[in-house]
């Protein structure tokens, strides 16, 4: 039998996560004079599913894109969001008051940007052409083994490859977490909630002034992301029961409730795509890795579009994911513990989060309301707080390290008064 095609790399996935963890890791130098670049092989059927999505990038994002050079490819097709507002939809007694922030308040151009998640992914794959180390392969893994220090993996074509590493960059039916820990499989933890996710976008008649507002709505927010001149996206959560009669509506009365959900601020609207729908619903893995099975993205968490959180996850698991991989080229089989521990805070931490925010915006207990609009109250009137929250928005780290960096000033000056 012929033997496998040998690889230091398999990932596993072309999705938005698979194309970028590719890009990031075709750059790493192999340390051996021998061979300048690690071989990475990427698998994944040919076939892509339509993708009306945008994708909101945030600033740390962006900064990752253009450190693994894929933004300059990128940036024409995206929209920059400047200016964000949060808006209390909900007629409750406890209203909250509307927020707005400026990317300028925390010396930024941009918050980020919106793309289309086909833009994203065709600017991901012509980068990927620059590098002859990496091997595109149109197939499925069917399963995966770890045998004398490597992975063997099975393509659906029977054709198998072997790999110092395996990256499931695969979504959240992930293979690659199936056949981990020896054929048993990583376990996760799977939730639902009551709620569905509309995914359009929309023409209108005035200006978005590269602002992203967030309507808050008792059964969800009502998130509108600007897409290009005089073109928004929308992701409108509503309960299920909603979801059906909003796509039962004729196109005029469709414009007209998005309009009127909006009090008007764009003017008139025209839906320009067709409708998706997404239930929302959230997994975590219990581990990121296990020896040479290492999970990115979706295959590893997977959030509710609210916030912003899957992609821009996902990039910082790849990120961590190059640096652990750079570091480690002598002995690959010793970063998953390394891996599991640095990306697990993060993972939880945006996962309760998210979760909080939802929970809150749908409970109708009078304390639970209360609690969030004296969050948001104090993050629309307290200066320290708003720049906080903003910043570990757009790059998560950097908002507690400037609360640090300002107190620790904040120490110097009372010690000199002293
Ligand atoms: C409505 C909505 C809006 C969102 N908006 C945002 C946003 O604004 N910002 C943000 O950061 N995130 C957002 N997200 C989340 C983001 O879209 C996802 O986190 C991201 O696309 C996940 O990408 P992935 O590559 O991990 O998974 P996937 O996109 O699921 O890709 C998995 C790939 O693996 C392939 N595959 C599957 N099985 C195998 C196998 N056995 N072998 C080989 N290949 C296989 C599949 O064909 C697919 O190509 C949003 C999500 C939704 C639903």
């Amino acid at each position: 039998m012929k033997s496998p095609d040998k690889f230091d790399t398999i990932i596993a996935g072309g999705g938005l996560i698979g194309l970028t963890a590719a890009n990031a890791l075709a750059r790493i130098n192999s340390g051996d004079p021998a061979k300048t670049s690690l071989k990475i092989a990427l698998i994944s059927p040919q076939f892509v599913e339509p993708d009306g999505r945008t994708t909101a990038l945030l600033a740390h994002s962006i900064d990752y894109l253009k450190e693994i050079d894929v933004w300059k490819k990128a940036l024409p097709k995206a929209a920059i969001m400047s200016a964000m507002r949060i808006i209390d939809n909900t007629k409750r007694l406890l209203h909250s008051p509307e927020v707005a922030f400026k990317s300028m308040e925390i010396g930024l151009d941009a918050f980020g940007y919106n793309i289309l998640n086909s833009d994203l992914s065709a600017a991901l794959s012509s980068s990927l052409k620059n590098y002859s180390n990496y091997h595109r392969i149109n197939d499925k893994i069917a399963r995966a083994v770890q045998r004398d220090g490597k992975v063997i993996v099975r393509l659906d074509s029977g054709v198998e490859l072997s790999g110092r590493l395996l990256i499931g960059a695969d979504g959240r039916n992930s293979t690659v977490r199936q056949y981990a820990n020896n054929g048993e499989g990583i376990k996760v933890r799977k939730w639902s909630y009551p709620q569905t996710a509309i995914v359009l976008n929309f023409s209108h008649t005035l200006p978005h002034f590269d602002t992203s507002t967030e309507f808050h709505n008792t059964s969800g927010p009502f998130t509108v992301v600007p897409l290009k001149k005089g073109v928004s996206s929308l992701v409108w959560v509503v309960t299920p029961r909603a979801e059906e009669e909003i796509k039962r509506l004729q196109p005029e009365l469709l414009d007209r409730e998005i309009e009127d959900q909006m009090h008007s601020i764009l003017g008139k609207t025209k839906v320009i795509t067709d409708i998706q729908s997404f239930p929302l619903s959230g997994m975590n893995a219990y581990q990121m890795a296990q020896e040479r099975f290492l999970l990115v993205g979706e295959a590893g968490h997977v959030f509710p579009p609210i916030g912003a959180q899957g992609y821009n996850l996902g990039i910082r698991d790849i990120q961590e994911l190059q640096l652990l991989i750079s570091s480690h080229l002598s002995n690959l089989a010793d970063i998953a513990k390394k891996y599991d521990s640095n990306r697990k805070r993060d993972v939880i931490s945006r996962t309760v989060s998210v979760d909080l925010f939802n929970r809150s915006l749908l409970s109708v207990f009078l304390p639970v309301q209360a609690f969030r609009s004296a969050t948001i109250l104090a993050i629309s009137e307290i200066a320290p707080i708003r720049k906080l929250m903003m910043r570990e928005g757009v790059s998560p780290g950097l908002g507690i390290r400037a609360l640090g960096d300002g107190l620790r000033d904040f120490g110097r000056i009372f010690q000199n008064d002293q």
